[in-house]
């Protein structure tokens, strides 16, 4: 029965992650916050890259009453750069719920965190399980990945039974006080020894022996994944319009791609110096200069941006675009990281 064989891998992962988990800021002091806040930023996003965004955020925001009472510009700087910006909208929107409903602290059951913005399965359990050490299994992608290989599991990682199947086997697994480390310990064993990319370092993984996809000799036929559509390609041209050291931004449309956030203005395809032209005259905008400049491409998670540039100097600032400075720029408007090539 596969629960049998899963109970094997308890005691061994539990030894292994004892003695090898990684230092990472937000385990020293597992708060229902701290594990919250982590956990978002963790989706879609490498450990490496969130370590600097979770301590400023922390510095910034160090609870629940400070994120739901934050400037929406001031959450945004704080994010720019990790993508997914509805991640740190619906943050601050829970954290509101969570003043209002739950005087300001989380609640523990999965079922009162998935009624909260931004909190699905996985979040749930992990906040569950970390922060309150409940029998609460967490499955994201690193957990799928070991335990589709333990088990030779080929059920699509597209088919919503898969994660129902596996949460369903791990719930029985939890050792009552050590559930906080169960889950880590599968999350780290599949960051660190079962890796998304490249091949498994079996030879060190401390479940090998219970481990079917490992004794098969294909751990990289798991997990089974849908083949993906191509992304669609969308041309564009981003104006860089300068007056002196001020650079024109602009918001984006409140619904859509990156909705509400600040952007280089752009025009749609790519537009050669005469239109470029003709498009600033008739926003009333005369130009000095209009000079070709860098290329560079943005991918999202369905399309791609493929992005020509110009640079153009303007001695009049228009009042159709906000001006910003060097320092404002740093400090006060967010741009996505879709922009970080031409602001480089
Ligand atoms: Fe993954 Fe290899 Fe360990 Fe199996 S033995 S869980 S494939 S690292």
């Amino acid at each position: 029965m596969e629960e049998n064989r899963l109970y094997e891998i308890v005691t061994p992962l539990l030894y292994w992650y004892q003695a090898n988990a990684r230092v990472l800021p937000w385990r020293s002091d597992p708060t229902p916050y701290h594990v919250w806040i982590s956990e978002i930023m963790l989706q879609q996003t490498r450990v490496e890259a969130v370590i600097s965004y979770y301590e400023r955020f922390l510095s910034c925001l160090p609870d629940v009453a400070s994120l739901a009472a934050v400037d929406d510009d001031l959450l945004m700087k704080l994010w720019e750069g990790l993508g997914y910006y509805s991640r740190a909208r619906n943050l601050k929107k829970a954290a509101n719920v969570v003043t209002a409903h739950y005087d300001g602290v989380l609640p523990s059951s999965v079922g009162e965190l998935l009624s909260l913005p931004g909190i699905g399965p996985y979040t749930a359990g992990a906040i569950a399980s970390i922060a309150y050490n409940l029998p609460e299994p967490a499955v994201d992608g690193n957990v799928i990945r070991v335990l589709t290989r333990l088990l030779a599991d080929s059920t699509p990682t597209s088919d919503p039974a898969l994660v129902r199947s596996l949460s369903a086997q791990l719930r029985p697994l939890y050792p009552p006080e050590q559930c906080r480390a169960f889950t880590q310990a599968l999350m780290e064993i599949g960051a660190v020894v079962c890796i998304p990319n490249g091949a498994p370092h079996c030879d060190r993984c401390p479940v090998a022996f219970a481990c079917r996809a490992f004794a098969n000799g294909n751990p990289a036929s798991y997990p089974v994944k849908a083949a993906k559509k191509p992304r669609k390609i969308v041309p564009r041209t981003v104006l860089l319009l300068r007056c002196g050291d001020r650079l024109a931004i602009r918001r984006r449309e409140e619904k859509g791609l990156l909705h509400g956030l600040w952007e280089l203005p752009a025009m749609e395809g790519y537009a050669s110096e005469d239109a470029v032209g003709s498009y600033l005259a008739s926003l009333g905008i005369s130009a000095a200069s209009v000079v070709p400049f860098v290329e560079a491409k943005h991918v999202f998670t369905h399309l791609e941006w493929h992005m020509h540039s110009f640079e153009i100097a303007i001695s009049t600032p228009s009042d159709r675009f906000v001006w910003a400075s060097p320092a404002e720029l740093r400090t006060l408007y967010a741009l996505p990281s879709a922009f970080r090539a031409f602001l480089e």
